[in-house]
């Protein structure tokens, strides 16, 4: 029969002060509601309550898993160094591999991730193309030597993932795979309650993506994202567009304007009058190949160091020296009359704007309706900036918006990196022996879980979607001695276990407040107050604890009042 839990058994530490040790609200959360402890640099232990929220986002990633026929398996964590030498990746890989000896000197790493696990594997018992394509996984504790493990589980040293594997026997077949894993991850994201957008995690060759990372969308994550709230479009800034506004000077003839002290984008903005946006800002730089460059951008975006290092190389910025040897003004940069020592490029962005304002090659000069074609021309052209928040979708056009964003997983086709160096292969229809053509596919299950957190928390403690609560209610008698209140609360907390619903029954001796405090602190969805008052009048108190509302709920009512949003809630 289906039993409650007591409050009074569980082990769940609470802390009353945010430790030291920890920056995250996420993270100083799971260590406050007693769900997680550290036991050495990056080496955590989950405790009870976080352990059932891990099932249950691991369950989730199985019910998932089992509709796109991806088969649970489980491989040693151990890994033999051998196939990492077969791979080329045993020294490839990095000080990040944990590499032991066993007592005969014979090497191995603890698992980071298994390709080479999964390919060994198949070697030699898929055969034949008729037997493909085959997906399996396993979810296992991972290791990896980070160089700076922190933010509690969203960058440890062993850590849990969900890591699975495709073999297909043509790149057709690995792109299926590759498909129904990445709109698996969505829905996963989806069913655990994540807001979270797919980035392209390679250039995006023509034809779609070989790689996405699923981001959570947090301010706490570690790299910056684009998205598009209306489309779904989302990228990496580093290699997000978006298309810029930019405004165009006034028609007129060219005309040399004073501007002191306007060697700022903002001081001249300020001074002629004019958004930032309708003024050019100049960078100066000398390229890998040692030819100086100047860049035009539009006046309120920043140089994006990827994209520039994909036309420049290793490039630099000219030092104030290198300025003026190349017959540049500090400050005052502009493309009329320019110094021949430079080569100019400019944002493509700037297309769009006819007239310009810039600088005057001369201290304390600005021009103003510079018209492209007529006072300056531009050769080169290239995508070189940051995308600003504001800047449109290049899908749809909407505006986009800029958040940082936690990776929780990722998708990749690999096709025959691993199979090739490792001799998989299968024989396919035409009698010919061919290597797999592989996918590999991983989500974080304890950053899953703390991103959770991350994007769902208030001042007072989690709040936990239901899907993933480690109890859905929890059942808060005021009184705890046997009398009306208490024989209340366990009925009710014994019908909703008998409905099979997770309920946690607060039978300890404490204060209302303390309880009710802890109750918000782990962040159980719903609770349900028993008073000796309401009780009296045959009521308890539901409060949701996402909206924080309460209501009066009739003894006859309160399971059906919960059960009946929980049901729905967990899909
Ligand atoms: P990152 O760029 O954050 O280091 P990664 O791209 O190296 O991650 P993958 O090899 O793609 O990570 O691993 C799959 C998933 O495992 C990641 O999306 C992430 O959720 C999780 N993960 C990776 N490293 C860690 C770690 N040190 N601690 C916790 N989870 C991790
Ligand atoms: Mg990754």
């Amino acid at each position: 029969m289906a039993r409650y839990k007591r409050m009074s058994k569980l082990y769940a530490p609470m802390l009353k002060e945010d430790p030291d040790e920890a920056v995250l609200a996420s993270h100083k959360l799971l260590l406050r509601a007693g769900m997680i402890r550290r036991g050495a640099v990056g080496l955590y232990s989950y405790l009870p309550l976080a352990w059932r929220s891990i099932m249950k986002i691991e369950n989730i990633i199985r019910d998932e898993m089992a509709k796109i026929d991806c088969q649970e398996m489980m491989t040693p964590i151990l890994t033999d160094a051998e196939l990492w030498k077969k791979s080329g990746r045993w020294n490839a890989y990095g000080p990040e591999l944990m590499c032991l000896k066993d007592r005969y000197g014979h090497e191995y790493a603890l698992g980071p991730t298994h390709e080479e696990t999964y390919t060994d594997l198949v070697t030699n018992e898929l055969k034949s193309y008729k037997q493909l394509p085959v997906m399996l996984y396993h979810i296992q504790d991972k290791f990896r030597d980070e160089r700076r493990p922190r933010f509690g589980l969203m960058r440890s040293r062993e850590f849990i993932m969900k890591d699975a594997y495709s073999f297909s026997a043509n790149e057709e077949s690995m792109r299926e795979c590759y498909q129904l894993q990445k709109d698996a991850y969505a829905s996963f994201c989806k069913r655990v309650g994540l807001k979270a957008v797919t980035v392209a995690a390679d250039s995006g060759q023509i034809g779609g993506d070989t790689s996405v990372e699923f981001m959570a969308v947090a301010d706490a994550g570690e790299a910056e994202i684009c998205y598009c709230d209306a489309c779904g479009y989302a990228a990496d800034t580093e290699a997000g567009t978006g298309t810029i506004k930019v405004i165009s000077d006034g028609e007129g003839d060219l005309e040399k304007v004073e501007t002191p002290d306007c060697g700022t984008i903002e001081k001249l903005a300020e001074f002629l009058g004019v958004p930032t946006n309708a003024t050019m800002k100049a960078l100066a730089l000398v390229a890998e190949d040692e030819q100086p460059y100047v860049l035009f951008v539009p006046g309120d975006h920043h140089l994006n160091d990827v994209k520039a290092s994909h036309v420049f190389g290793n490039y630099y910025m000219m030092s104030d020296e290198e300025i003026k040897q190349y017959g540049l003004v500090k400050g005052f940069i502009g493309p009329v009359d320019i110094s021949d020592k430079v080569k100019v490029y400019a944002d493509e962005s700037l297309k769009k704007a006819k007239y310009w304002i810039c600088g005057g090659n001369e201290a304390g000069y600005h021009f103003r309706h510079a018209k492209q074609g007529r006072d300056f021309t531009i050769d080169n052209w290239a995508d070189l900036v940051s995308v600003n928040e504001g800047d449109l979708c290049p899908k749809c056009g909407k505006p986009l918006k800029i958040n940082r964003g936690i990776e929780v997983g990722q998708v990749f086709q690999l096709g025959t990196k691993y199979s090739e160096p490792m001799g998989a292969t299968f024989t396919d229809e035409d009698g010919k022996e061919k290597p797999f053509q592989m996918g590999c596919y991983g989500i974080g299950v304890g950053r899953t879980l703390q991103a959770i957190v991350e994007q769902s928390h208030d001042e007072h403690g989690i709040i936990w979607p239901v899907s993933v609560a480690p109890y859905e209610v929890e059942v808060i008698p005021l009184d705890v001695k046997q009398g009306p209140v208490w024989d209340a609360a366990e009925k009710i907390a014994s019908e909703l276990a008998e409905r099979d619903i997770d309920v946690l029954l607060d039978d300890r001796k404490e204060r209302p407040g303390v309880k009710f405090n802890e109750a918000d602190l782990i962040g159980f969805p719903y609770q349900i107050v028993c008073g000796k008052r309401g009780i009296k009048n045959g009521t308890v108190e539901l409060k949701h604890r996402a909206t924080g509302e309460r209501k009066d709920v009739t003894l006859d009512e309160i399971v059906d009042t919960v059960v009946l949003p929980i049901e729905q809630q967990r899909t």
